[in-house]
C-alpha cells in the first residue's frame, strides 16, 4: 500500500501498442464468429485514428461512443485516444432528455453510434455541437444513407495515410465517465490516462501470478460504457494480452453457452448476474468452475448469493469495490491470501483508505466503527468536467469522499455498510437497507430483495422490502415480516412488503433503490 507502488507512465494507446507488439498474432477480441488478433486491432485503431483526424478531431476534442459491446467499441475508443481525443461514454439506453443533457454537457464533436440508436441521437442533434456521426451495425452493413453528416463506420476504417503523431501526456483526460449525482443530472468524471493505466496495474497487482500474459480469456458481458467493464474487462485484458470474448447483453443462456465454448478464465460480473446463474437448474454443467477469477463489484454481493453460487457451480467469487470517480477499483479481496466473505477486501496497491466521521469528513475512526470511506491514490479522478463546486465537495486534499459508509476490521479488511444517502431513519434509529437485504436473501423462497425507506406518519420513515420470490414460491407479507423480526431488532424489520416479478436494474445490473423509492410517489 501507499507510496511504493509503481506502474508504467504511458498513455492507453501506448499500452495497446505494446500489447500489439508482444501478442501480435494472438486473439484480442472474439465476437460471435469474428476474431481479431492484437495486430489487427492495432491496425484498425490506426486506420480509424487517421479517419478521425481527417474529420477534424484534434487534441482535447470529445468524441462520444454509444455502442453495445462489440469490436468497434474497442477500436473507436482507442482511436479517439490515439488522436489525443477524449472518449465520452454514453449509455446506449439513454434517450431524450438524459441523452441531450449528456451530449450538451460533454459537447462532443463526433459520435460513434450503433445504427439502431441513430434516431435517438438525431432527435437531439440540433441541441448539440455534433458535426458527424459514424454508425455501426452488426451483423451486416449500415442501412442509413451516407451524407456529409452521417456515415458508416467503415468510412473511418478505410482512411489512408499515416496516423497523426500527437503528444499525449499521462495527465491528459482520456475519458468522461458520466455518473449519477445524488441530485439532478449526471456529471462527467474526468479520468486521465494515468488514472486508467494505474487502475489496470493496481487490479493486476492483486491477481499477481493469477493472470498469465497472452493466455487469459475474459468473458466481457459487462457493458464497456460502464467504468467497471472498461477497466477490469477491456483495458486490463488488453494489458495482459487476453482474448476478450464479448457479448452485447446479459442473457443467461447465451452467457452459459459462451462459458462452455470459449472457456473463459476470468469473468468480471455484478451480483445480479450471479443471482441469475444461481437460478439456472443446470449451471454446473457449463464448466463455470474452470473460470479462475469471478469478480463481483458495483453493488453489494449478498453473502447467500456468493455461497449458493460457489456451491452450485464450483466457481469462486472475489468481491471488490470501486466507483466511477476512482476509475473504478479501490478495494478487492486478494487472489492469493485471505478472502473474507462479505468484505470488499483490502485497498488495492498504491491506494490509501480511511474511515472518517460522517459529519465532519475529517476525524479518522478506529476499527469497527462505521464512517464514510475516503480513498486516495493514482486512480482518483482529476475532477468533474466543468463542475468545480461538485469537485470540491468530493475531492478534499486528494482524498475522494465516496459517499459510502464502511467499517474496517483489525486485519485491515473493509466492509461496506451502505450508501450514506440510502440510510433509513425509522423512529430515530438508523437502518441500513443492506443489512435487512442480507437477511432476506437467506430466506429459501426469496430470489431477490431490495429495501428502501418510505415516509411513515408515526416513524418518520419506515422500512419497506421489495421481494422477488423464487419460481413456484408464494409468500405472504406477514411471513416475510415475521422472518425478519426473528433475525433482527424490531425497528429494522420491514413493516411493508411488496412482491414484484422483477426489480428495476441499471444497465450494469445494479438494483435501483431510487427507482423503487420513486415508484412510491
Ligand atoms: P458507480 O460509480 O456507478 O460505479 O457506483 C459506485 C457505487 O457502487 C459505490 O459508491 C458503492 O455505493 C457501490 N458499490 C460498488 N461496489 C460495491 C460493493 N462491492 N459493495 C457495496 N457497494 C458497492
Amino acid at each position: 500500500m501507499g507510496g511504493t507502488f509503481s506502474f508504467p507512465q504511458i498513455s492507453l494507446p501506448e499500452m495497446l501498442r505494446d500489447s500489439a507488439e508482444r501478442f501480435s498474432g494472438r486473439p484480442a477480441i472474439s465476437f460471435y464468429h469474428v476474431t481479431l488478433t492484437y495486430e489487427q486491432v492495432w491496425w484498425m485503431v490506426q486506420r480509424a485514428a487517421v479517419g478521425l483526424a481527417a474529420a477534424g478531431v484534434r487534441k482535447g476534442d470529445r468524441v462520444a461512443i454509444m455502442l453495445p459491446n462489440c469490436p468497434h467499441y474497442v477500436i473507436a475508443y482507442y482511436a479517439v485516444l490515439a488522436v489525443g481525443g477524449v472518449v465520452v461514454q454514453v449509455n446506449p439506453m439513454y434517450t431524450g432528455a438524459e441523452l441531450e443533457h449528456l451530449l450538451v454537457d460533454a459537447d462532443p464533436k463526433v459520435i460513434v453510434a450503433y445504427e439502431p440508436l441513430w434516431g435517438k441521437v438525431e432527435a437531439v442533434w440540433e441541441k448539440t455541437h455534433l458535426e458527424r456521426a459514424y454508425l455501426v451495425q452488426f451483423p451486416g452493413p449500415v442501412q442509413t444513407p451516407a451524407t456529409e453528416r452521417v456515415q458508416p463506420v467503415e468510412a473511418l476504417l478505410g482512411a489512408q495515410g499515416d496516423p497523426p503523431s500527437v503528444a499525449i501526456s499521462p495527465e491528459d483526460t482520456a475519458v468522461l465517465q458520466y455518473t449519477g449525482g445524488t441530485t439532478g443530472y449526471s456529471k462527467g468524471a474526468m479520468l486521465t490516462h494515468r488514472n486508467l493505466v494505474a487502475n489496470v496495474h493496481q487490479s493486476l497487482a492483486d491477481f499477481r501470478d493469477g493472470l498469465r500474459d497472452g493466455e487469459e480469456v475474459i468473458l466481457l458481458v459487462l457493458p464497456l460504457f460502464h467504468v467497471y467493464g472498461m477497466t477490469v474487462g477491456m483495458n486490463l485484458g488488453i494489458a495482459v494480452g487476453a482474448n476478450l470474448v464479448m457479448l452485447p447483453r446479459f442473457q443467461l443462456d447465451e452467457v452459459l453457452d459462451a462459458i462452455k465454448t470459449a472457456k473463459p478464465t476470468m469473468f468480471p460480473g455484478v451480483p445480479t448476474m450471479y443471482v441469475a446463474v444461481n437460478s439456472h437448474p443446470k449451471a454446473r454443467e457449463y464448466g463455470i468452475d474452470s473460470i479462475r477469477i469471478c469478480n463481483s463489484g458495483s453493488a453489494p454481493l449478498p453473502v447467500e448469493v456468493l455461497r449458493a453460487f460457489e456451491e452450485k457451480t464450483g466457481g469462486k467469487i472475489l468481491e471488490g469495490y470501486g466507483l466511477t470517480e476512482a476509475s473504478p477499483v479501490t478495494h478487492t479481496n486478494p487472489y492469493h491470501g485471505v478472502r473474507k466473505i462479505g468484505s470488499i477486501g483490502l485497498p488495492v496497491a498504491g491506494t490509501e483508505a480511511r474511515i472518517v466521521d460522517v459529519a465532519t469528513g475529517l476525524q479518522e475512526l478506529p476499527p469497527g466503527e462505521p464512517g464514510e470511506l475516503v480513498v486516495r491514490g493514482p486512480q482518483v479522478m482529476k475532477g468533474y468536467w466543468n463542475r468545480p463546486e461538485e469537485t470540491a465537495q468530493v475531492l478534499r486534499d486528494g482524498w475522494l469522499h465516496t459517499g459510502d459508509i464502511a467499517t474496517r476490521d483489525d486485519d485491515g479488511y473493509y466492509y461496506i455498510v451502505d450508501r450514506k444517502k440510502d440510510m433509513i431513519i425509522a423512529s430515530g434509529f438508523n437502518v441500513y437497507p443492506r443489512e435487512v437485504e442480507e437477511v432476506l436473501y437467506t430466506h429459501p423462497g426469496i430470489q431477490e430483495a431490495a429495501v428502501v425507506g418510505v415516509p411513515d406518519p408515526y416513524r418518520g420513515e419506515t422500512v419497506k422490502a421489495y421481494v422477488v420470490c423464487k419460481p413456484g414460491v408464494t409468500l405472504t407479507r406477514d411471513e416475510v415480516i415475521a422472518f425478519c423480526r426473528e433475525r433482527m431488532a424490531h425497528y429494522k424489520a420491514p413493516t411493508e412488503v411488496e412482491f414484484r416479478e422483477e426489480l428495476p436494474k441499471s444497465s450494469v445490473g445494479k438494483i435501483l433503490r431510487r427507482a423503487l423509492r420513486d415508484s412510491q410517489q
